[in-house]
Order: C-alpha cells, then structure tokens, then sequence
C-alpha cells in the first residue's frame, strides 16, 4: 500500500522527523486560511498523487499570497496530474498540501528499502538528491552509496558516520543525520515498510535535516497487523474489482488478456496462467481463491471475473484439496444464479468431492464445459475465446 506524501509525512512526524509546516486541503475555499496559518511569506503547493515525478511535471508551484495559493490549488484540485512515474491517463489529484518554503542549502536523498538478493534492509543515501535522481542513479551510479542494515540490531554508529562522511556532512549536523537515520530505521520496521524514501532530504540554511518529500509503501502482506492504516485504503489507486478482492481476502491482479482464470493455490494459478499462454491465449488475471474460501468468497470472486469487460472466457481449475471441490461448484452455481453469465465456462475439477461437484454442476442446467485435465481445459479456454471474439496478440 501507498502512502500520500502528507500521510507519510504524518507518520515521520510522529517519529521525531523534521518536515515543514503545512496541510491538506480537498477545496480551495480552504486555502487562503492555511497560507496564512503557516505565517511565512512563500509556501509549496504540491499535488498529492500516489506517485512521484510531480517537481517536473507542474504538480509542486511556489506561492507568495494567499489569494495565489487559492488560485493554484483550484487549478490542481479534480484534474490529472501525468507523470514519468504515472501512466498515460495521469493521476487524479483529490488532495492538495500547502507547505511552508523551506530554505535549501543542500539537497540530498536518504531512503531504506528490502534489498531481496542480500535479504536485508538496505539503507541509500546520495548527496545529489532531488528531481534528478534517476538520472544520478543511471549515469552516476558511485553517486549513490549503500549500507545494508542489520535488521535486528539496527544501524550500527560506524555506519551512520560513514554515510555521514560520504554525504561530506560533520559536527552537529552528522549528530542529526545520526539520529534521523535511526528513527527512519524504527519507523521502517515498526510500520513494516517495503520503501521508506526522503527526497530530498533538504539541509536548510540554518543547518537543520528537514525531509521535504516522503514516499512510504507498506508492506501488503502486513496490513493485517495495522489496523491504523485501513483509513488509507479508500484512497489507493487500484481498481474497484482490486478492492472488492481485497475486501473479501482474495489474491487478484488485473492482468492484460481475455480468459478470467479462478483457481485455488498460488502454485496452481500460476500453473494455470502458463498452461493458458502454452496454448497461445492470454489469461485476464491472476486469481487465488485460498485453501479454505468459503461459498462466500467463491461467488465474490466469480463475480470479480464477470464484472471485467475484457473476459470473453472463464476457466476455474481447482484441485480439490482442503477446499472441497463441491463447494467450489456450488459457489458457481450461486453466482451465476445471482450475476449471470454472458461467456463461456470452461470447468476443471479434481480432488476431494469430485463426484459430487461434477453432479451438482451437471444437474444445474448451465452451460458449462466440462474438461477432463488441465491441458484440455487450457486449450478450451483459448479456442473459446477466440471464438468469442479474441484477436491473439
Ligand atoms: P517530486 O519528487 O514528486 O518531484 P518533491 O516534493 O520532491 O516532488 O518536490 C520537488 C522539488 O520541489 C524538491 O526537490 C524541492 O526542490 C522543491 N520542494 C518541495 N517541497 C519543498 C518545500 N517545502 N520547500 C522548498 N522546496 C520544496
Ligand atoms: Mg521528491
């Protein structure tokens, strides 16, 4: 899950971290007020988007006056922010943070995130921080330094003195940058972050560490121990069908193609997107009902594939196991009763009940195909939905 800049923002703060004074606002009638809460005479308005980008794309503006800052947040607000980080369609902007200018002397970037191949947090730094940080990274790549993080003990003082000194920070300020990277390293971990991301990460004119932009993603797989964070869930960028998946614990991605695939096991989804792809189609998404969904479930996530315009075929391959395959059949049964079907239903079954899954399906009156393994039911999707109005890509 992404953060906005002001919810991560939010959250640093609670941590000890320096950002500048500002906030949030869905209506520019609020804006002139909150120019003159801050009581400075320049203030930033940037466009809260799940992304970033935003410096070089008209989605951060400095402001003098409170009637400006009105009129730049009325120009942001309810329109589409396009990005290098965004698709084409841009990012809706629904929020808006006013902030106060702070004055820069240095800028330089500071993140944490999971390197996967040493399976460790990893802490970054570079003291070329900013807009241009993917250019530094790509031409520059000794610019950017790396110090991998003993999860458990945390970040060792040597550590923090030799970021410090390669950032060619000393006296007080290497004492700040010291105490900053430790409480980036707590949030990091208490939060369960896959990205913690400062940048930049400003050294003001008074020599005070204040982190202008923050990126925070949290780990998806953790969210259940964070019941703090489901106020952010509404505002996430994902399809209505991702959230409905969510909501009801299933493991869905929207994929490209055609053929809407409802299969219980990781393992045995991915076998199947395979199999789909062998046979020359192209599945429409990754679903895994889990080992033990309840009809409940079945029919929601039967319904997530039907509400896809794209699907010109469905293929459930279960493999009867905890879950019982006339469970799986019944769940069928009732969401199409309930939602109907308007493409063909490719069914392949095996394991525990099946029997009596295959009867139920039989004496349902729908019109299912029925296939007697994998490979064939994979073949029958595609041919299915070449014939429903497939063009192979
Ligand atoms: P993005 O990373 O999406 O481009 P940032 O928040 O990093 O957006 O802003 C881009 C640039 O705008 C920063 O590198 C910094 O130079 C400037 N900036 C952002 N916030 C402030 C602020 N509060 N005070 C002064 N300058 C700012
Ligand atoms: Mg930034």
């Amino acid at each position: 899950m992404k953060l906005y800049e002001f919810q991560a923002k939010n959250i640093l703060k609670t941590y000890g971290v320096c950002v500048p004074d500002g906030k949030t606002v869905s209506q520019s009638a609020d804006a002139p007020k909150i120019f003159q809460e801050i009581g400075c005479n320049r203030c930033v308005v940037k466009a809260q988007i799940l992304a970033g980008g935003r410096g070089k794309s008209g989605g951060i503006q400095f402001v003098n006056t409170p009637e400006e800052t009105r009129t730049c947040v009325e120009r942001m607000l309810d329109t589409r922010l396009v990005t290098r980080q965004t698709d084409q369609k841009g990012a809706e902007i629904k929020y808006v943070l006013i902030e106060k200018a702070v004055s820069i002397k240095k800028e330089l970037y500071l993140a944490i995130t999971i390197d996967r191949s040493l399976k460790t947090p990893m802490l970054i730094a570079s003291a070329e921080g900013g807009v241009e940080i993917e250019e530094v990274a790509r031409q520059t790549p000794d610019k950017i330094i790396k110090e991998p993080v003993d999860i458990f003990f945390g970040i060792h003082p040597f550590q923090a003195r030799r970021i410090a000194s390669q950032l060619n920070i000393s006296g007080a300020l290497s004492t700040r940058l010291n105490n900053l990277v430790t409480n980036l390293f707590r949030a990091f971990v208490k939060d369960d972050c896959s990205l913690l991301e400062i940048n930049p990460l400003a050294v003001t004119t008074d020599d005070e560490l204040c982190a202008l932009d923050v990126k925070m993603d949290i780990d998806d797989n953790a969210l259940y121990r964070h019941p703090e964070f489901d106020q952010f869930l509404p505002d996430q960028d994902i399809s209505s069908a991702e959230s409905l998946a969510r909501k009801y614990r299933l493991s869905y991605i929207s994929l490209d193609g055609n053929i809407g695939c409802l299969v219980n096991g990781a393992g045995l989804a991915m076998a199947t997107m395979d199999a789909i792809k062998l046979h020359g189609g192209e599945p429409a998404n990754f679903l895994d009902v889990g080992g033990d969904a309840s009809l409940e479930r079945i029919t929601q996530a039967f319904k997530i594939i039907l509400s896809d315009p794209k699907v010109k075929t469905v293929l459930i391959n279960i493999f009867g196991g905890i879950m019982k395959c006339d469970v799986i059949a019944s769940g069928i049964i009732q969401a199409i009763k309930e939602a109907g079907i308007h493409v063909p239903l490719v069914v392949r079954q095996e394991g525990t009940n099946v029997e009596v899954a295959k009867k139920l399906l039989d004496n349902s009156g729908l019109n299912i195909l029925s296939a007697k393994d994998m490979k064939e039911a994979a073949s029958m999707a595609v041919r299915a939905s070449k014939a429903n109005g497939y063009t192979n890509r």
